[in-house]
């Protein structure tokens, strides 16, 4: 394969891991004849959710819809403001708008590319007494596998008496101190998207949580808002977790800790070969456990060296190319209040993710390494 084509994630390399019990369960789901919410999605929720280390998960259809049903469990609707950061996939911002609030953009931190809560303290102390007292929660995400720092941003959270969603979605396993992503937050919502860290052969996400009131909100709100067969309490949306979806991510559940250790081998190995080669690493800073859902390097090159890269059939992919506020959907989000997020700007001229996944060798490693370092 020297010099041949290179994937940039390739699933069918872990297949063989699983297939036979894969089939089991999916045969023992087909004789069940039950689809949908059925015994293996109440086993996953109680699994995954000791997996983060909280004692309750709801599962739903994505982590696009987690992050809604979080956000209308606590309540959150139209006059509300959510700090949240514009380096993300369209789903955090969405969310936001779709509960009828706005988001109040934070700018990241330039080495993690995660919330700065010291730029969230200058836009506090800037802004009007009426629009901060708007503000009722924040919504960091773990980006790229690298918790947020949860210290700071608990404690502002605490002070101001907001509620903390976490976008966990590209962070499973990820750990601030001793602790999993997802525990630190009123909720933490999760995407088993088929290339995220722990992925279904198909849509899933999960939102997980300490609380049992919000528990028992959110299991209202995936169903309809139905509380039992022919009573509906509250609007709630369509968004149930499947058997078939719920049965693949308990096998491949039992193997997350051991990719998420090959990943951090991966990187060190990438680390190691790119040491010198004028590109920016990605960091891990003192109390975080990266999982490194990507590998993200930083250059003012970027083009060039995605061009070079390609031209020795070696993929690679920006997160992100256009950050959320200069999206055209989201041009009116912030409702006549200037946006500046200098770093975020920046970080979406340089950022280019390398290939990276539990399955890829050391070899390919080296080729990329080669390919970036020779450039
Ligand atoms: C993937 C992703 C989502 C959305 O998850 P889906 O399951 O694709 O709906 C939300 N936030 C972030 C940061 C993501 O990477």
């Amino acid at each position: 394969m020297k010099g041949g084509p290179f994937p940039f994630f390739d699933l069918t390399r872990q297949n063989h891991l699983f297939r036979r019990p894969i089939e089991a369960a999916l045969k023992r789901v087909v004789s069940s004849g039950n689809f949908i919410l059925g015994p293996e999605v109440a086993r996953f929720e109680k699994e995954f959710a000791r997996f983060c280390g909280v004692p309750y998960g709801v599962g739903v259809a994505s982590g696009t819809d987690a992050l809604e049903l979080a956000l209308k469990a606590l309540g959150i609707g139209p006059g509300d403001l959510v700090a949240t950061v514009s380096l993300t996939f369209l789903s955090t911002v969405d969310a936001i708008r779709k509960v009828g609030a706005r988001p109040l953009f934070v700018d990241v931190d330039p080495a993690t590319c995660t919330m700065d809560p010291g730029h969230l303290e200058s836009l506090l102390k800037k802004m009007p007494a009426s629009r901060r007292k708007r503000i009722k929660a924040i919504l960091p995400v773990h980006l790229y596998g690298h918790p947020c720092d949860m210290t700071a941003l608990g404690r502002m959270a605490k002070r101001e008496g907001w509620s903390i969603v976490e976008d966990c979605a590209q962070a499973h396993g990820a750990k601030w101190g001793s602790r999993r992503v997802g525990s630190f937050g009123d909720l933490g919502c999760f995407s088993f998207y088929p290339t995220k860290n722990l992925g279904a052969f198909g849509d899933a996400g999960m939102v997980v949580t300490s609380s049992a009131a919000l528990e028992k909100q959110l299991r209202l709100l995936r169903f309809q808002g139905r509380e039992e067969k022919d009573r509906q309490r509250v609007l709630g949306n369509n968004s149930r977790l499947d058997e078939i979806q719920a049965a693949v991510l308990r096998i491949k559940l039992k193997h997350l800790t051991r990719w998420i250790q090959r990943r951090r081998e991966l990187a060190a190995l990438y680390r190691q070969a790119l040491r010198g080669a004028p590109v920016q690493l990605p960091v891990e800073v003192a109390g975080a456990y990266h999982t490194y859902h990507l590998f993200c390097i930083q250059t003012p090159r970027r083009e060039q060296l995605r061009k070079a890269l390609a031209a020795r059939r070696i993929p690679t992919a920006v997160h992100y190319r256009i950050p959320v506020h200069r999206q055209p959907a989201h041009r009116d989000d912030s409702a006549g209040f200037p946006v500046r997020l200098p770093v975020t700007d920046q970080v979406s001229r340089r950022i280019l993710s390398l290939p990276l996944f539990p399955e890829m060798t050391a070899a390919e490693v080296g080729r990329v390494c080669r390919a970036v370092t020779s450039f």
